[in-house]
């Protein structure tokens, strides 16, 4: 047992802060309004069943999420990346968490975004969120972090990234709510954290 590592216990439901100016583009929904997490920090310490990694095409490791992902979980976890020869932009493939508190990582791999997002790089990311949920109901996974994915060194608009997150989080757990208990948008800086407190009234409003 490490002190600081985060059971999901510990992780509150999402719940509005303050005014929100933005509208609601879909139906209260409670049931999947408390599903939903906000958590600013590292994902590699969350205690859940699986933690989305934003890889390279490689899958052996680099920096930012990818590099704590690997520090964290130790040199199994390249070992066992080494074995699965790649993976494709939009697509996922999951592995064992090792040294990590999680039971998991899904790896998937962002669209790399050089001057302005295209059609091929939105669908690029709302097919990785897709598949990292669907990558945890096929394994029996309840709970699942996913870091904003490509808005680091990929270059994807954090203001354009979160759209696609959470509509396609919302638009998911609508198809699928009884397969997961809990979704956790897990952001690393405090202009993400303030992008999603905007954002998640418009996709999950409260009634
Ligand atoms: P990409 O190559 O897909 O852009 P990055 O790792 O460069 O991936 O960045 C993706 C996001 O992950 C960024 O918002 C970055 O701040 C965040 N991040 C970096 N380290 C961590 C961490 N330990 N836990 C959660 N998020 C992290």
């Amino acid at each position: 047992y490490r002190v600081d590592f985060i059971p999901l216990e510990k992780i509150p439901v999402w719940s509005p802060s303050g005014d929100s100016s933005c509208k609601p583009r879909y139906k209260v929904n409670e049931e999947l309004n408390r599903k939903i997490s906000l958590f600013r920090g590292d994902i590699t310490k969350l205690e859940i069943d699986a933690i989305a990694n934003a890889a390279n095409k490689t899958l052996l490791g680099g920096g930012g999420v990818d590099g704590a992902i690997h520090r964290g979980a130790g040199p199994l976890l390249r070992k066992e990346c080494g074995t699965l020869n790649g993976c494709e932009t939009g697509e996922a493939k999951i592995t064992g968490a090792y040294g990590l508190p999680a039971k998991h990582v899904i790896h998937t791999v962002g669209p790399i975004v050089h001057d302005s997002v295209g059609e091929s790089e939105e669908q690029a990311l709302r097919n990785c969120y897709y598949t990292c949920l669907h990558t945890a109901i096929k394994n029996h996974l309840r709970t699942v972090a996913i870091p904003c994915i490509s808005t680091g060194v990929y270059g994807y608009p954090p203001d354009q990234a979160v759209e696609v997150a959470l509509r396609t989080v919302r638009e998911y757990l609508e198809q699928n709510h009884e397969k997961l208990d809990r979704v956790i948008f897990c952001v690393f800086l405090k202009s993400d954290k303030e992008l999603y407190e905007t954002m998640l009234p418009a996709y999950f409003p409260r009634g």
